[in-house]
């Protein structure tokens, strides 16, 4: 399995190399890379989205927005989300892409469904342990002579994966802070006693506070519901993650990836595998880069293959005023692809019958199944998951 990491791990990293320099950390910045690879019938394997990303806008921030930039700017930019959303731009592609008629698309068409191959899988990376719950684990007890550089102390388990060793001390910490209904919270004490697991959390971030979750929580909800959110759960099934590789560059539990991601939870999942892989990102953390990047970059393959930069959840170089350039992977423009789908197609579509000015809010309605999942999940495990400010969500094309 370490092979496999090591090669779902390459492909991210060697096509991130590849990128030139714009939107990239500068000397002394760091930034997260993230990435999603499909495996194919042969065992081939293909990147087929990509991102980088650390930042998250305040709640503030995103209330004041002008109403023309509703749909447009992106609240979480942490690199694992934005892989997610380039990756449904690369699904876009490929239902297109079956439709028409083609044999090469990763779907197959039925008379009134598509399908997902039954050989292609999917597969997703990150150069660091998501954000929030998964981050939280023992840290190896050290002796006080030792540099902190020295603190990680490494081994093999038998199926290959790299565990930390004990006796425990000191645990690692998250910035993610305890959603605010969330009944129990951090104790903050010393040592072990610092940080409680198991609840939801939002994105970590000094200053303005911020209602997106972690990316713990983010990616537990979508090995429930897929990755494909809710306007695609219209088109398309489920579209569920085989394994998880996170890089060797960051503190890394096994333990705590399998409790963040799915044991904390009541909920029948298929559970990823979870690996880490031995290739090291170029611009990790590390001494010479203290402070997060503020750019992102976001690709994703296909016949509309496309690669954009983005700062503060807009197209890097857009000003406020200029309408009409958005990113591909904002609300309003995932919406319009969505459309253009459903109109090429509807005679394949004619189920989903709709009145021209609806607003994203309402649209999302639509998909009953995906919506009702949710609403269960939201009673359920889910309970303090903070509703999505309406302003984020009610505009029309
Ligand atoms: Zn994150």
């Amino acid at each position: 399995m370490r092979d496999f990491a090591d090669s779902v791990a390459k492909l991210c990293i060697e096509k991130y190399n590849s990128l030139k320099k714009t939107g990239k950390p500068t000397t002394h910045e760091w930034t997260v890379l993230s990435g999603i690879i499909q495996k194919d019938s042969d065992g081939s394997l293909f990147l087929v989205a990509l991102a980088t990303g650390t930042k998250c806008l305040g709640e503030l921030e995103l209330i004041n927005n002008s109403a023309e930039e509703r749909g447009s700017r992106l609240s979480d930019s942490h690199a694992e989300v934005l892989t997610r959303r380039a990756f449904m731009c690369y699904l876009y592609d490929q239902i297109d892409l079956t439709l028409s008629g083609s044999d090469n698309a990763i779907f197959k068409r039925d008379k009134n469904k598509i399908e997902l191959n039954s050989s292609v899988s999917f597969h997703f990376f990150s150069s660091q342990t998501p954000c929030g719950d998964c981050s939280i684990f023992p840290k190896e007890a050290i002796s006080d002579d030792m540099p902190p550089s020295k603190i990680r102390k490494l081994n093999e388990d038998i199926n290959g994966y790299i565990i930390a060793e004990s006796p425990y001390k000191d645990i690692y910490r998250t910035g993610a802070k305890c959603v605010k209904t969330e009944q129990i919270q951090d104790p903050h004490l010393p040592g072990m006693n610092y940080h409680i697991v198991g609840p939801l959390r939002t994105k970590p971030g000094r200053g303005d506070p911020t209602n997106s979750l972690s990316c713990s929580d983010k990616i537990a909800k979508w090995l429930i519901l897929g990755l494909q959110g809710s306007f695609l759960s219209l088109l398309i099934p489920p579209i569920k993650l085989e394994s998880i590789t996170i890089g060797v560059d960051c503190p890394f539990s096994l333990d705590a990836m399998e409790r963040g991601l799915y044991k904390r939870f009541n909920n029948k999942v298929d559970r990823p595998k979870i690996l880490q892989a031995k290739l090291s990102f170029v611009h990790k953390r590390g001494e010479e880069r203290l402070h997060p990047c503020p750019t992102s970059i976001i690709w994703f393959a296909g016949r509309n293959s496309a690669l954009e930069v983005a700062v503060a959840g807009r197209k890097q170089g857009v000003t406020r005023k200029k309408k009409g350039n958005n990113l591909l992977t904002s609300r309003r423009m995932l919406l319009q692809t969505f459309l253009q789908v459903l109109d090429k197609y509807q005679n394949y579509y004619s189920e989903i019958r709709h009145p021209k000015k609806i607003t994203y809010y309402d649209w999302k309605q639509w998909s009953t199944i995906y919506q009702n999942k949710w609403k269960q999940l939201k009673l359920g495990t889910f309970h303090n998951w903070p509703c999505k400010p309406m302003n984020l969500q009610n505009f029309t094309l």
